[in-house]
C-alpha cells in the first residue's frame, strides 16, 4: 500500500517529493497504528491523511470543526479528482441523499463530517455500514481545554473508537503544548500512538519589528507597495478593525473588517471576499483566522501588541502556507503595553490577572529584544536555532553596529543609585531617563531630583536613545525591574559591580527607525519567474474560479503560477511536470492555461531564470534491514560529521527525533557507538535492573520506574543498544 504512495503523490495532487515527516506518518497510519501528528501550519498536514485515504480500501472519514473549512477542503480534492464529500447542515435534502446513496455504495475515499454530525446515533449507524477504514481527527487541540479553540463535542469521538473497533485514527494539530498533546492521546483513548513532532520553525516567513508611530499610515504606506497581494493586519478592538478598514479603503485598498461583533451575514461575506481574492486585506480582530486556509496570505501585520507570544506564533503563522516567502510585520510602541496591561486591572480573578500581565510582558520583551525573532520563537517552543543568523528577521538582516557604552552606562546606573538614595524608593525608567535629560516635571519637582548630580547629565542624548539604553541594560541584567506594573528599576549585583569597577559594557545600537521601511526580507523558498506573466495568470485563475464557484487557489496555488511563468509550458508533459499540476488538473486546466501562455509568447520574449539549486533528492524509502529513508538520511548527515543538532536542524526536524534515528541505526548495526558516551556505568547498571523488572517495550514506563532520572533520548540509546544486531 505504502509503496505506491509517491506515485499517487504526484498523478493525484501534482508533487514530486513529501515534506518533511509527511512519509513517516503516513507510513503508520496505513501499518494501522493510531498516530498524533504536530506539525506547524502550513506543513502539510492535509496530504497526511489524504493520500493513505487514496492507497488503502474503503472510506476515511475526516473529522473537520467548521463548515467552511470542510468545504474548502473538498473542493481542493475534487479539483484534483479525488472522491471526497462533505455531509452537513448547510446540504439541502436531495444533496444530501445522493452523498448518502454514494456512501453505501462506496463511492468516495474521503469524507468530512463536524463531530456534532458524526456522534448523532443514526449517522454512527451509517458509518458502521460504511466501510470507514481510518478516521483522521483535524485540529485535535479542540479537544483539549488547554488549546485556544476548544470544542467540547470532540471530547464524544472516543465513543467511535467501540463503534468502529480496529479503525486507527490519526490526529492533527499545529498546537504543540504537552498539555495539549497529552489531551488529544487520553481523550480519544489513542492506543500506544506514534508521535511525530516537527520542528516549529518557518523558514519562509520573515521577522520584522518597527517601531508604531502612525500606525494606520504605517500600515497603508506598507500596503501600498504590496498592491496584490493578500494580507491580514491585525488589531486590537473591533472599533479599531472598523476604522482601519475604512481608512484604507478611502485610499484604494480593498480592505474589510472582521471581528466576532460584526453580523453573521457581513462577517462570512468578508471572509469568502478575501478568500476569493475579491479583498485583498483583511483589518481583523484575533477572531479572524481559525478555519482560513487560504494559502497565499503574503503578510501579516500586527498594529497593536499581540496579548502573548503564542497568539502572535499562531497568528503570524497564518503568512504563507504555500511556502513562498511572506513577512511578518509588528508595530511596536511600549504605549500598547502599558495599555494592554490597563485593562486587566477590570479583571476579577487576581491570579489569571497576573498570568495575564506577565504574558504581555514576555510579549514586550521579544518586542524590545535586539535579538534574532526566530531565536527568540523557537526558544519559546523550546527549540534551539542552530547557527547565528537565520537570515530572515530585522535584526539578522541589519546587524547592526555595537558601541561602547560603557560612559552611557555609568551615567544611567548611578542615576538609579542617586535617586534611591535621595528619596529611599525606586522609581520607573521614564522618570529616570526625564531625570537625565533635565526635565522639569512635577514628579522631578515634588522630589527635588533637580539637585541630584546625575540631573541633566544626558541632555546631550535623545530621551529614545536612554530608553533604548536602559531597555537593554535589563535584559542584560545589569538592572532589575519589579515584577509588578510600575517596573520599577535597582541596580542588580552584577549592575552594582559594573559601576563599581568600570566595566566595559558594549551594546548593539539600536537605529533611529521612523519609517516603515522593513529590512529587505528573507527569500526562502521564493521562485523567482516572469512577473507580468504571473498577473495575466492570476486573472485567468480568478476568472475559472468564479466561473466555477471555487476559491482561486483550488484552481492553482502561487507556487504552480510561477512555475508556469519560469517554463512556459506548451504541451501536456510539460504542463505536467508543474508543481501542483496532477492528472486531473491537467484535464481541467491545461488548456486555458497554455493557452494563454502561447498567446503571451507571441507578443513576449521568454525571459531565463538563474536555476535555484535544486532540491536534495528525496531519500530511497527503504534498507534491507528495515530502516526507513529518513533514517539513513540522518545516518548520512552524522557520517558527514554534521551534530544532532544541526542535522535536526538542517531537515526541520526536532532533535528528539534525530536522537530516535540514530538510537535506531545503533540497534540496526549501523552504526557503531560505544555506550560509555551515553551513560555512566552506574547508570547503566540502574537502567538494566529497571529494564529487567518492566521489559523494554514500553520507554514511558521504564522513566516512570527510574523516576524521571533520563529523558528519553538516553532510553533509545540504552534500548538500541540492549537490542542491537552485531
Ligand atoms: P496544514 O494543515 O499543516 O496547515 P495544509 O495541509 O493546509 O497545511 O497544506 C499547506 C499547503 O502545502 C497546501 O497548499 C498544500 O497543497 C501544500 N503541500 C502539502 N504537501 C505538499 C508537498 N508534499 N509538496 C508540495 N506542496 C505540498
Ligand atoms: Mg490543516
Ligand atoms: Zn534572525
Amino acid at each position: 500500500m505504502s509503496d505506491s504512495l509517491p506515485a499517487l503523490l504526484k498523478q493525484t495532487f501534482g508533487y514530486d517529493s513529501f515534506r518533511p515527516l509527511q512519509r513517516e506518518i503516513m507510513d503508520a497510519t496505513l501499518a494501522n497504528r493510531d498516530v498524533v501528528a504536530i506539525l506547524p501550519t502550513g506543513a502539510g498536514k492535509s496530504l497526511c491523511f489524504q493520500l493513505p485515504a487514496l492507497a488503502r480500501e474503503g472510506v476515511t472519514l475526516v473529522i473537520s470543526p467548521l463548515i467552511a473549512l470542510m468545504k474548502d477542503q473538498v473542493d481542493a480534492l475534487v479539483a484534483s479528482g479525488v472522491a471526497a464529500t462533505f455531509i452537513n447542515s448547510s446540504l439541502d435534502g436531495s444533496e444530501a441523499a445522493r452523498r448518502r446513496s454514494g456512501l453505501e455504495h462506496g463511492q468516495y475515499k474521503l469524507l468530512y463530517a463536524a463531530p456534532e454530525r458524526v456522534m448523532m446515533e443514526s449517522f454512527i449507524a451509517d458509518l458502521q455500514r460504511w466501510n470507514v477504514t481510518a478516521i483522521a481527527v483535524d485540529e485535535a487541540h479542540c479537544i483539549s481545554e488547554w488549546g485556544h479553540d476548544f470544542r467540547p463535542e470532540y471530547r464524544m469521538l472516543a465513543q467511535l473508537r467501540d463503534a468502529l473497533p480496529g479503525v486507527p485514527f490519526l490526529a492533527l494539530t499545529a498546537t504543540a503544548t504537552e498539555q495539549v498533546r497529552g489531551d488529544i492521546i487520553r481523550q480519544l483513548h489513542l492506543h500506544e500512538p506514534e508521535v511525530f513532532l516537527a520542528s516549529f520553525n518557518r523558514p519562509n516567513l520573515s521577522y520584522t519589528i518597527v517601531p508604531k508611530s502612525k500606525s494606520t499610515r504605517q500600515v497603508y504606506d506598507f500596503i501600498r507597495q504590496r498592491p496584490e497581494e493578500a494580507g491580514i493586519v491585525y488589531v486590537q478592538s473591533r472599533k479599531s478593525a472598523e476604522s482601519l478598514a475604512a481608512a484604507l479603503s478611502a485610499e484604494g485598498v480593498k480592505a474589510v473588517a472582521y471581528h466576532a461583533g460584526l453580523q453573521p451575514e457581513e462577517r462570512v461575506a468578508n471572509q469568502e471576499a478575501f478568500i476569493r481574492d475579491e479583498a485583498h486585506v483583511v483589518c481583523a480582530t484575533v477572531a479572524f483566522g481559525m478555519g482560513i486556509n487560504k494559502p497565499d496570505v503574503r503578510y501579516v501585520i500586527h498594529a497593536d501588541l499581540p496579548k502573548n507570544v503564542e497568539g502572535y506564533y499562531q497568528e503570524t503563522g497564518r503568512a504563507g502556507r504555500d511556502s513562498l516567502p511572506s513577512e511578518c510585520v509588528l508595530l511596536y510602541s511600549r504605549g500598547d503595553l502599558v495599555r494592554n496591561l490597563k485593562f486587566l486591572d477590570e479583571m476579577t480573578d487576581a491570579k489569571a490577572a497576573e498570568i495575564a500581565a506577565q504574558q504581555m510582558r514576555t510579549m514586550a520583551e521579544f518586542a524590545e529584544s535586539t535579538d534574532c525573532r526566530r531565536v527568540a520563537l523557537l526558544d519559546y517552543f523550546g527549540e534551539q536555532w542552530p547557527g547565528d543568523n537565520c537570515g530572515g528577521c530585522d535584526i539578522c538582516l541589519q546587524p547592526r553596529e555595537t558601541w561602547d557604552a560603557t560612559t552611557h552606562a555609568q551615567k544611567l546606573l548611578s542615576c538609579i543609585i542617586r535617586i534611591r538614595q535621595k528619596s529611599g524608593f525606586a522609581t520607573g525608567l521614564n522618570h529616570i531617563v526625564e531625570v537625565l535629560a533635565g526635565a522639569n516635571t512635577e514628579k522631578i519637582r515634588k522630589w527635588y531630583h533637580d539637585q541630584l548630580t546625575t540631573y541633566g547629565i544626558g541632555k546631550d542624548t535623545p530621551r529614545e536613545e536612554w530608553l533604548a539604553l536602559g531597555r537593554q541594560l535589563i535584559r542584560l541584567g545589569y538592572i532589575d525591574a519589579s515584577a509588578d506594573n510600575f517596573q520599577t528599576l535597582t541596580l542588580s549585583k552584577q549592575g552594582t559591580a559594573a559601576l563599581l569597577n568600570r566595566t566595559p559594557i558594549i551594546l548593539t545600537r539600536t537605529p533611529a527607525v521612523a519609517s516603515t521601511s522593513t529590512a529587505k526580507v528573507a527569500k526562502a523558498g521564493s521562485i523567482a519567474c516572469d512577473e507580468a506573466l504571473f498577473a495575466e495568470l492570476r486573472t485567468l485563475r480568478k476568472q475559472l474560479a468564479d466561473e466555477r464557484g471555487v476559491p482561486p487557489y483550488v484552481v492553482f496555488g502561487d507556487t504552480s503560477l510561477r512555475h508556469m511563468c519560469r517554463s512556459y509550458p506548451q504541451s501536456d508533459r510539460d504542463f505536467l511536470a508543474i508543481p501542483g499540476v496532477g492528472g486531473q488538473k491537467l484535464t481541467d486546466y491545461g488548456q486555458p492555461f497554455m493557452q494563454a501562455i502561447g498567446e503571451w509568447l507571441s507578443s513576449h520574449e521568454k525571459q531565463t531564470f538563474r536555476d535555484e539549486a535544486p532540491p536534495p533528492p528525496p531519500p530511497k524509502m527503504k534498507s534491507e534491514n528495515g530502516m526507513g529513508g529518513t533514517v539513513l538520511e540522518t545516518l548520512r548527515l552524522f557520517r558527514q560529521g554534521l551534530s544532532a543538532e544541526r542535522i535536526a536542524a538542517q531537515r526541520s526536524l526536532v532533535i528528539s527525533t534525530i536522537h530516535n534515528h540514530l538510537a535506531q541505526a545503533i540497534a540496526a548495526g549501523e552504526l557503531q557507538a560505544d555506550p560509555s558516551d551515553y551513560f555512566s556505568a552506574e547508570e547503566e547498571a540502574d537502567l538494566r535492573a529497571a529494564a529487567a523488572e518492566h521489559g523494554l517495550e514500553s520507554l514511558s514506563k521504564l522513566k516512570e520506574a527510574l523516576g524521571d532520572r533520563f529523558d528519553y533520548p538516553t532510553l533509545h540509546y540504552f534500548r538500541a543498544f540492549e537490542t542491537r544486531q552485531s
